[in-house]
């Protein structure tokens, strides 16, 4: 599988400074998509999947670190690399302390920024990387072959499963016992910037219970989080 470029998104009101910011990355082999204001990075974040945000404090309507924090609070954990216009140390550590990954102050060396952006992506691709199960996964009645695409549900009939399925399956088994966000499952099953409707992924899980819940209505193995995700237990 060729891997997709890292998508950066760059949330900075000022013109110059914006275009500098997007050729570099550019160049550098980043996916770049650009917010001007507050209120146009909202937008972006809630309809694509960022590998990093590189965030301007100072911004016409909102600020930075009013929507690093609302961020958090809604469990989206994307990594922030805060720009400021004033060496104000106040800011740096509101901003570190409302969620913010690193702070750069303005005017910045490029290539130090690009060092930077560089490791916050680094960073974050290897939390992702879990504990992995095997091919085959046992749980009750159930077994589910990952490389197979098929499974056992629990009333022992096989069914074939899909290849999101599949991963969808082994990012929860994979989790087990922690909630996995909707933003990670976007990430991780549906790839960069290519969503489905949140509809999706909730017949996806319905589908699981139909196969591995005796009673789907109380489920044993899938448990929904309201608002949060999705959260495997055994
Ligand atoms: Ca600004």
């Amino acid at each position: 599988m060729a891997e997709a470029k890292p998508n950066i998104l760059v949330v900075e009101d000022e013109p110059n400074l914006h275009e500098a910011l997007k050729l570099n990355l550019e160049i550098e082999g980043y996916e770049v998509t650009s917010a001007y204001d507050g209120t146009e990075a909202l937008q972006k974040i809630g309809s694509a999947y960022f590998d990093l945000i590189i965030m301007d404090i100072m911004l016409p309507d909102l600020d930075g670190i009013s929507i690093t924090e609302n961020l958090r609070v809604h469990n989206n954990e994307v990594p922030i690399l805060m720009l400021s216009a004033k060496n104000a140390p106040a800011d740096k550590v509101l901003g570190l302390k409302k969620g913010a990954d690193d702070y750069l102050t303005k005017p910045f060396n490029l290539e130090e920024l690009l060092l930077r952006v560089a490791k916050l992506i680094e960073k974050n691709k290897k939390i992702q990387i879990r504990e992995s199960v095997g091919d085959q996964y046992r749980f009750g009645n159930n077994t589910i072959d990952f490389k197979a695409l098929t499974a056992v549900t629990w009333n022992g009939l096989n069914v074939a499963l899909s290849k999101k399925e599949a991963m969808l399956l082994k990012l929860l088994v994979e989790n087990r016992g922690e909630v996995v966000t909707r933003e990670k499952i976007l990430q991780v099953v549906w790839g960069y910037n290519v969503f489905p409707t949140t509809r999706t992924i909730d017949n996806f899980i319905l589908n699981f219970r139909k196969y591995f819940e005796e009673d789907s209505r109380n489920p044993r193995y899938i448990h929904s989080v309201r608002g949060v995700g999705y959260k495997y237990t055994d």
